[in-house]
């Protein structure tokens, strides 16, 4: 599956250009300059304007109308499903249950045909006025002979009877491990499908997204992406078919957005098996694309109520979320991954669930030292310890954080936890622990704009809430441009080549309209990009 490197793709803009304006490179040695030489996709210098013209009398001037950053990159966005989200129907804004029936009915008379809708449903109970979610008792009677699947986030799913039947699921059919299939009073199965082991039960009955679609979705997320001044992603937990999507459009020359693709750890086979599938793939890589470190799901969401955490989940005696990859399996999985110089990115919300992979990455760097090898904690919100946090700065594990994320659900989850609940998303310890923190979306389920989420991690503000949520836990303008530029960058292996505007890198840039170290900070939350550019090339204008 592994294509030849091409040389030729990339071709070289030759023309010589100095940018000039405000721009912030994140480079120590000159963070703010007047002006950038570039050629041939690179960046050659940088300085004053008067330095720059005599040194490159021949340029063309681009004058910059707004504060020019190093492109800008989101380490964890789902660049396929924002995609494929903008080519079918998505009802997460829906604010009930009665909403959600309507569009799903008006949107069915108008494909009426269909054996199975996929649709975007990353709602919460507390946004839908009757305070529960849809059951397949409210979408059967408007979705006739059409199967339902209503994604929850990839983690949950809402399907219909015509779904469940498909799937052969009924109320003989038992849990899987890691799962849970949501049961009525009679033991019938209510369509509500708890974490991705029991929505497994019936996606994986779904015909494959082909291959066309795939591209075509690739395309569209790609380009709303840039239109956020994002040159750069990772998207974690791809299945092969998409990887193949993103080297196809790679060979064709089309993929602008650099991408650092994730395989999907499938946990339900054993280790050693699952990574000899993977073994090429992991060692195709170049600055626009490469294959990462594999995802794993460890346990559920905050949003949900189905993380792990050290305490029972509050309302529910006796729950404490939910561990959807046993202990051991993924013990042999890092110290495998660790012996081939691979990393894992790791899906943990609950301080029970980071406690557990941090424990195990400590037995795996005693016989194999991971800490250049880049491992990561994924999301890891619901209030971490603070010795989690200093064993994953000893480990020199990553955080991927999401303050978007934080701003959808925040208030939700804080009302539930009340007082038992210590920070969220503390990402001043964090960082005050010495834990490198990469910034992203996890979009489309979250506001995509990194802009958007910087203003989040510096002012703590949250959805459906007036005041802040955990002011405390503010970082810096500087660490929240850091996490989408130059620690990002590290994220991805990439931070030789971009992440900071500076000689030898490639001219990767954005020019936004707010200044996000000394603009003002609520206008950050609205900024717009006005050029988006990739070695060289304009990708987006507005
Ligand atoms: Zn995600």
């Amino acid at each position: 599956m592994v294509g030849q490197l091409s040389p030729s793709r990339a071709a070289a803009v030759d023309e010589r250009v100095i940018v000039h304006g405000r721009i912030r490179t994140l480079d120590p040695a000159r963070p703010l300059v007047e002006a950038m030489l570039v050629e041939a996709g690179r960046i050659r210098a940088t300085g004053t304007l008067a330095d720059l013209a005599a040194l490159a009398p021949d340029a063309r001037h681009d004058a910059a109308r707004g504060v020019v950053l190093p492109g800008l990159i989101d380490s964890h966005v789902h660049t396929l499903v924002t995609g494929l989200e903008r080519r079918r129907l998505t009802i997460s804004d829906a604010g009930s249950v009665a909403e959600i029936v309507e569009r799903i009915r008006v949107w069915l008379v108008e494909n009426p045909t269909l054996e199975w809708a996929v649709v975007g449903a990353h709602f919460h109970e507390e946004d839908l006025a009757e305070g529960r979610l849809p059951t397949r008792h409210d979408l059967d009677p408007v979705s006739g002979r059409t199967a339902l699947y209503l994604d929850r986030r990839t983690h949950d799913a809402i399907v219909n009877s015509a779904a469940l039947r498909l799937a052969g699921l009924d109320r003989r059919t038992s849990d899987p491990a890691g799962g849970r299939i949501e049961r009525g009073p009679d033991g019938e199965p209510t369509g509500v499908l708890i974490e991705r082991p029991a929505a497994d039960l019936v996606f994986s009955c779904i015909p494959a997204v082909d291959g066309a679609e795939l591209r075509a979705a690739l395309a569209e997320g790609q380009s709303y992406l840039h239109s956020l001044g994002v040159v750069g992603a990772a998207e974690p937990g791809l299945s092969p078919a998409e990887l193949t999507a993103y080297q196809d459009a790679w060979a064709d020359g089309s993929l602008t957005l650099r991408t650092m693709a994730m395989p999907l750890v499938d946990t339900s086979i054993d280790p050693d098996d699952f990574l000899a599938t993977v073994a090429t793939a992991t060692r195709f890589g170049d600055e626009r694309l490469r294959f990462g470190p594999l995802k794993v799901y460890f346990d559920g969401t905050g949003g949900f109520g189905t993380a792990l955490i050290g305490q029972d989940w509050p309302g529910v005696p006796g729950y404490r979320g939910t561990q959807v990859c046993p202990t051991d399996t993924f013990q042999v999985l890092a110290d495998r991954c660790a012996e081939r110089g691979w990393a894992l990115a790791v899906h943990t919300v609950g301080d029970e669930a980071v406690r557990i992979v941090l424990d195990c990455l400590e037995r795996t760097d005693r016989s194999h030292p991971i800490r250049d090898l880049r491992f990561s904690i994924m999301h890891a919100y619901l209030a971490p310890s603070a010795e989690s946090m200093a064993r994953a700065a000893r480990l020199g594990v990553i955080l991927s954080t999401q303050p978007a994320m934080q701003w959808r659900v925040g208030a939700g989850i804080a009302e539930r936890f009340g007082d038992r609940l210590a920070a969220m998303a503390p990402l001043r310890a964090w960082s005050d622990a010495g834990v490198r923190m990469a910034g992203g979306s996890d979009g489309p389920d979250f506001p995509m704009s990194p802009l958007f989420g910087m203003w989040q991690a510096r002012s703590r503000r949250v959805r459906g809430r007036d005041s802040p949520l955990g002011p405390d836990s503010a970082i810096t303008p500087e660490e929240a441009l850091r996490m989408w530029t130059i620690d990002a960058a590290y994220y991805c292996f990439a931070e030789g080549e971009r992440g900071s505007l500076e000689p030898g890198k490639l001219a990767d840039w954005v020019e936004v309209s707010v200044d996000p170290i000394d603009g003002d900070e609520e206008a950050l939350a609205d900024a717009v990009v006005l050029r988006t550019v990739v070695e060289g090339r304009e990708v987006y204008v507005r």
